[in-house]
């Protein structure tokens, strides 16, 4: 290192260090070292956000990163303090609360603070504070007590937003609705660019490692876009390949070169970056390893919403050749029917049953990162199986049909939502994926990607001919589902662009469909 480098970072972890002493004695005496932090960059540029709205509670989300593209994002090595504020007004008056947190070097100065005891169903507005610089402003909401009446849920369900595919048009789109909640299914980066569809480039090649995953991470955040749908609404997670790797299954990499060890060091970097850089529980933060994600939320006595993790625990994809890894398109093959095979992993399974035989909520929503109904054409050697999704698991898809057919049949809806497969799909799933003759149970909404390229309009075409459970399955358009959910009904509207390639892209409605309560199969609305 120059000496004059030196020098430089050692000022700053002289600033940063005086400035953690100046909050313990609370701000307002030595205002010399909030100006020399001053003098830096804004700390805010990947803006605030907030997720896992509970009836008491919801996590505030920043990251400090003045110069986001330096390592540690311009920061010393060592603890800043942050101030939060929340409030039912935007002149932070009404329901006030505050407090101090530190934003730690070692989660790269990301914030995640979890207010507790705050009123339910209510809007609220937060910020917070760094030296002198304030952060942008960001909205949330509480979610409504677990008693409350059952009055409406309005969600934007997303997924699949490739950054160098498009703009995120379907994001400005999102952060001016009036919504109670994000769910976000998938694919929130990608590690992997297809140089034939550059709309705009990654920082870099592929991250191998959390300083590069950190990176990536940033490049998203700095869409403006991105950054608005974060600011005006909570988020609710889960993720699929993409965050680590394309067709990752538990430890098994796509990547057979890479030994298992490097992939566990891999998955764990790209894991932390993840929980670094989204409003997740700060639990998550210590515990990159073997994270547990799957969750459930519940919106009053209207719905319950169970978050599933398909990637962590799901066994390798069946019938790869020696040496090979990954999905691809199969026909028959024997693997398939080990009954042992597994998407979810057993605990998961035992426990997303568990939670559909016990709820009493009429509308029992299940977001996961990929297609529940059967897909595939009709070839010459019997019908298509694409091994990476749930056609390529029947045994562990046959499991959750029959504890959602179970639940179903208590009364009230199962409705599955799910991402991963860039085209937007409306499919009424049976008890028996594979036989038409068994009734219907749930419905299934499945969005097309924010950006990443789809299908074309003829392979569509062909899937639906040959899958009369798929009512509707365009990957010809990028967008998002539009969702709002009373005691009555379900209606999605499949907001839809053929143009995500220009920002201000304007949206339109490709379908609407309905669920009644109490009817499984979605009708056309
Ligand atoms: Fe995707
Ligand atoms: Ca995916």
């Amino acid at each position: 290192m120059l000496r004059r480098d030196f020098l430089v970072t050692a000022g700053r972890q002289a600033a940063a260090l005086a400035l953690g002493a100046l909050f313990a004695r609370r701000v307002g005496g030595d205002s010399t070292v909030i100006e020399r932090y001053s003098a830096w960059d804004d700390p805010f540029k990947l803006g605030v956000a907030s997720g896992m709205p509970g009836p008491d509670s919801v996590v505030l989300w920043t990251r400090l990163a003045p110069r986001p593209r330096e390592p540690l994002g311009g920061l010393p090595d060592a603890p800043v303090p942050v101030r939060w504020e929340l409030a039912e007004d935007e002149h932070f008056s009404k329901g006030f609360r505050t407090g101090e947190t530190l934003a730690r070097p070692e989660h790269a100065h990301s914030v995640h603070v979890e207010v507790e005891g705050l009123a339910s169903d209510r809007r609220w507005f937060y910020r917070f504070h760094a030296g002198a610089a304030t952060s942008p402003l960001g909205r949330t909401r509480t979610a409504p007590a677990a008693d409350a009446p059952a009055g409406r849920l309005r969600l934007a369900l997303a997924s699949c937003q490739h950054y160098e595919q498009g703009e995120f048009a379907v994001h400005r789109e999102i952060a001016e609705r009036d919504l109670d909640l994000v769910l976000f299914v998938g694919d929130y980066i990608y590690e992997s660019s297809n140089p034939r569809l550059l709309v705009r480039a990654h920082e870099a090649l592929r991250p191998l490692d959390l300083a590069a995953y950190r990176q990536r991470h940033v490049t998203y955040k700095l869409d403006a876009n991105l950054r608005a749908c974060h600011a005006a609404h909570p988020w609710l997670l889960t993720w699929d390949d993409h965050e680590v790797e394309n067709d990752y299954a538990g430890l098994a990499p796509a990547d057979v070169k890479a030994s298992a060890e490097d992939f566990a060091s891999t998955r764990a970097a790209a894991y932390k970056a993840y929980f670094e850089h989204l409003p997740v529980s700060p639990k998550l933060l210590g515990d990159a390893r073997s994270p547990r994600i799957h969750a459930q939320h519940r919106w009053g006595r209207l719905a319950e919403l169970w978050t599933l993790d398909g990637r962590q625990y799901k066994n390798p994809q069946a019938c790869n050749a020696p040496g090979r890894a990954g999905g691809r398109v199969l026909g028959a093959c024997a693997e398939l029917d080990d009954a042992g095979r597994t998407m979810l992993g057993a605990e998961q399974e035992a426990w997303i049953a568990a939670q559909l035989a016990a709820s009493e909520r009429p509308w029992r929503l299940i977001g996961q990162g990929t297609q529940i109904a059967r897909g595939g054409i009709e070839t010459p050697l019997g019908r298509s199986i694409f091994s990476d999704g749930w056609d390529g698991y029947p045994h562990a898809r046959q499991r959750l049909l029959a504890a959602i057919a179970a639940s179903a049949a208590r009364g009230g809806n199962v409705v599955c939502l799910g991402g991963d497969v860039h085209r937007h799909v409306v499919a009424a799933l049976r008890a028996e994926a594979d036989d038409e003759r068994t009734p219907i149970v749930a419905a299934e909404l499945v969005t097309t990607s924010v950006t990443s390229r789809g299908l074309s309009e003829n392979t569509a075409a062909l899937l639906r001919r040959q899958n009369a459970d798929l009512l509707h399955a365009r990957g010809d358009e990028r967008g998002y589902v539009a969702i709002e959910l009373t005691p009555q009904r379900l209606q999605a509207d499949l907001r839809a662009t053929a143009f995500p390639v220009v920002a201000d892209a304007k949206l339109h409605s490709q379908a609407k469909y309905v669920v009644e309560a109490g009817q499984p199969k979605p009708q056309r609305d």
